[in-house]
């Protein structure tokens, strides 16, 4: 089913991302995650995609197809485009068809120095425009409340991905963000420029000082100062951090719900524990907050 059909049953969502494990042992393990992700019922659960043609690529589509075929929830599939041509393009594509998956969150992935870029496909958008012409899926896009670091500005960002919802692209999901503020201005200053897809929040539970630390120098992504003190108080009890990361997720996630958010993207990390604490959380609160059927 596609995701802007199940968006449009339910009024609001509840997804999760995970990871293909890049050692095959790990994706021996896979099973045990997904069971207890899938027993949560979420609406999708998307697989991220290996920057610039690593070797997980086709684990993205085979854990896909697993998720769907073994555990009926709907997969949404990364795919980058940075580093492929048409020809490439259209063999994803084709896959994705052959498995009977409808949903891509078309992104544009990161330079790699060790793959150089191929200039077929410079933006998502041009991803999305040239897919749609051919296949009948639904595109996802990615969002920057906090800008994407490319961009000059936020007006810019945002008149950029008002292309990407003009191509095609009918659910957003965002970058990780911490700052619930930030997040309501970005959503709103969406509105005001006339993207009119769903702009569903990403949140990433924070569960150990080194994540802290990985996520500064990959996203610079802004803490709130309450983030700060809760995190730089227990950093060094890793159970107490544990704790304290998943309390501040679920209490953003709650005020993100109460604020009209159009739903929540949990950045698993692959950990089932985090996904069930906060779903655990979330109990009555979906309901309450007008989706049309219980999570
Ligand atoms: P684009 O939408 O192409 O935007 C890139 C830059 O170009 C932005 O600055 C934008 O403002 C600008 N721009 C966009 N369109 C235009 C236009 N038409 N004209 C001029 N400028 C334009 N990376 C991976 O490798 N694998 C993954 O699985 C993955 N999953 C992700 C999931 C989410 C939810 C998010 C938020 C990011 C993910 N990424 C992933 C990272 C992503 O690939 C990078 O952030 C990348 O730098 C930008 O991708 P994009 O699709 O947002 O790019």
């Amino acid at each position: 089913m596609k995701i802007s059909d199940i968006y449009k049953e339910k009024n609001k969502t509840l997804s999760f991302e995970i990871f293909p494990p890049k050692k095959d042992e790990e994706l021996k393990n896979i099973d045990e995650t997904l069971s207890v992700l899938c027993e949560l019922k979420p609406d999708f659960i998307s697989v991220t995609f290996g920057a610039g043609g690593s070797a997980n690529c086709n684990r993205t589509i085979e854990i896909a197809r697993k998720i769907r075929q073994d555990y009926g929830i709907e997969p949404v599939v990364h795919l980058t485009c940075l580093h492929y041509d048409k020809n490439e393009i259209d063999a994803f594509a084709k896959a994705l068809e052959y498995e009977g998956i409808e949903n891509i969150l078309a992104l544009r992935g990161d330079a790699n120095a060790n793959v150089p870029a191929k200039d077929v496909f410079r933006y998502s958008s041009d991803l999305i425009s040239y897919l749609k012409e051919k296949h009948d899926f639904c595109f996802l896009g990615a969002c920057y409340p906090e800008c994407h670091p490319e961009s000059e500005d936020r007006i810019q960002d945002i008149k950029n991905l008002k292309k990407k919802t003009d191509a095609g692209a009918e659910i957003l999901l965002s970058q990780m963000c911490f700052d619930n503020d930030i997040f309501f201005k970005f959503s709103e200053g969406c509105r005001i420029a006339g993207v009119d897809a769903p702009v569903i929040p990403g949140i990433m539970p924070v569960i150990k000082a080194s994540q802290i630390r990985r996520m500064v120098d990959m996203c610079g992504v802004a803490f709130p100062e309450r983030f700060r003190r809760i995190i730089g108080r227990y950093e060094d009890n890793p159970e107490a951090l544990f704790d304290a990361g998943m309390s501040y997720a679920l209490s953003q996630v709650i005020d993100l719900i109460a604020g009209g958010a159009p739903g929540i993207h949990l950045y698993t990390m692959n950990k089932p524990q985090v996904a069930k604490r906060i779903c655990e959380g979330l109990k009555n609160i979906y309901e309450a907050a007008g989706r049309r059927e219980a999570c």
